[in-house]
Formats: C-alpha cells, structure tokens, sequence
C-alpha cells in the first residue's frame, strides 16, 4: 500500500508546519508515467528527480541537476517515497522544517521504460511493472518526454547501493548546453528567488499531464482568445507574453506526423517544411 511506502515521508514532516501534501494513494491511475524534477533550495541548492512507480513518487536528490550529456555522469543520491500529489508542488518549505527552502516544479512530464528502444508509454500497469523490476535490478533505462529535458536516460546504481548516476544515453536529444541555466518552473513561470515574494496557486496533480480515458483527436479546437480590457491586472489564473505579429497555428500531432491549423480549423497548408520537420521530431 502506498501509506507504508510513504511511512519515511511521513515521519519527517508535520503537516501542520509545512504545505507540502500528506500522503494520499492516487485515484485510479491509466495512460502515461508521471516524472518530475523539482528545484529546491534547501540547505544546499539541488535537484529531486521523481519517477511514477507503484502509487508513489520514487525520488532522487541530484545536486547538480540532469545533463544532457552522456559524458557528463550526475550523481543521485536516493532520497525516500514521495506521495504521487507531491508531483505538483511548489512553494516555501519553512525555516525549521524538514528540506526547508524554496521549491519550484523546474520540470515535469511523462516518461517510460526505454529498452532498446521499445517504449510502454500507453500501458501504464506493464510500464510500472518494468521500472519496479529494473530499480530492484538496479539499472533502469528509461525515456523522458519533459519540457527541458527529453530523451532517453540510466539510472544505475552503484556499489554502496544508495547512490546513483545519472547518465544521459546517446540520442538526438543530447546537447552541451547546460539546461539548469534555464531556471524557470514549467508550471508557474516564477524562478526560486520570486517564490520568495509572489504567492504560487497550486495546480492539481490531475492537471499536471494527460488523465481520463483516451479519446478521439479532435479536428478544430476553439483557443482562447486575447481580450480587451480596461487596464492591466495580475492575476494567479493569467499569463502575460509580448504580442508578436505572424500566424497562430495549432499543432495536431498523431502517429501520421504533425498538422498545422489555423484557429478556424483551416489546414495552414504553406509550411510544409515547418510540418516535416515537426513530424521528424515528434
Ligand atoms: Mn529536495
């Protein structure tokens, strides 16, 4: 049960102190594993990758964060269970508490076990079932499909069986860059330092990826609309970004590659390079 394996979660933490969530097993649960990096500034700056397995969180503290270089070996030190709600929280952990600090979701996505390329992305019991064996085994393959970081990943333990690396496999994902220097939460926008002084609205986990049965894709989608209003405002539920002039287009994508169309549901058929390139990739 997910309340046992959350028992060293529980025991470091007083919910009347700190807003992180109590444990809770998920509701049923179908379609693609969860993961999740959270950046958190506690008593030294580091990075928890989490992975879906088993009704909860398994996580990892990386002090330097993932790389997308498979020279560049990241140690993880395993950290306890974290409830499956966890996946979405950012905020203040305050001072006195257990890993008091900032936290922010600096990215999240699904992910899958990748075995030679053999992905279960749409079955969740079996995809589970594989992660659990390969962690026992203490080498997991697998892919992930984020904002800031994609592509396929190891985790393989080392011999004093609590620390692991972190290894980037060689795919079309793989960069020099160094993606911490992107340091904003996918979620919210804000950066560690503006948790400090902007109070974040919490997005259900449920809202965090794809859940529900799977259905049809649609072939029009109505976006929202920019509005007209009498003055500027700052609320939690809004985003702001520059107007730039040029074509709005929605981006179907299935297993036939990527469409482009416009908001009246019009195939914007004058970027076919634009589309090839983005069914490449898809
Ligand atoms: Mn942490």
């Amino acid at each position: 049960m997910a309340k046992e394996k959350l028992a060293e979660y529980s025991a470091k933490r007083r919910f009347d102190a700190t807003p992180e969530p109590a444990p809770r097993a998920p509701g049923e649960r179908r379609g693609p594993l969860v993961f999740v990096v959270q950046q958190h500034a506690a008593r030294r700056m580091h990075y928890d990758l989490r992975l879906e397995c088993d009704g909860v969180l398994k996580s990892w503290a990386v002090p330097k964060g993932p790389s997308l270089h498979p020279a560049e070996k990241r140690l993880a030190a395993q950290t306890e269970h974290h409830p499956f709600d966890y996946a979405s929280f950012e905020g203040i952990i305050p001072a006195g508490q257990y890993g008091a600090g900032e936290m922010i979701v600096w990215d999240c996505g699904v992910y899958s076990p990748d075995e030679d390329e053999e992905y279960w992305f749409h079955d969740h019991a079996e995809a589970e079932r594989r992660v659990a064996e390969a962690l026992a085994k203490g080498k997991l393959g697998f892919f992930l499909r984020g904002e800031k970081i994609k592509g396929s990943f190891a985790l393989v333990r080392m011999a004093d069986r609590k620390n692991w690396l972190l290894i980037k496999h060689k795919d079309r994902f793989v960069a020099k860059s160094d993606p911490t220097a992107l340091d904003r939460s996918v979620i919210s926008g804000a950066t560690l330092d503006e948790v400090k002084a902007v109070p974040l609205e919490r997005l259900p986990m449920e809202r965090l990826i794809p859940t529900g049965p799977s259905e049809e894709l649609p072939s029009s989608l109505a976006p929202m609309h920019a509005e007209l209003a009498e003055s500027a405002f700052d609320r939690a539920d809004w985003m702001w970004e520059p107007k730039l002039d040029g074509y709005r287009a929605l981006a179907f994508v299935d297993e036939k590659g990527v469409t482009l169309k416009s908001r009246r549901g019009l195939h914007l058929g004058s970027f076919p390079r634009l589309e090839a390139e983005l069914s490449r990739q898809a």
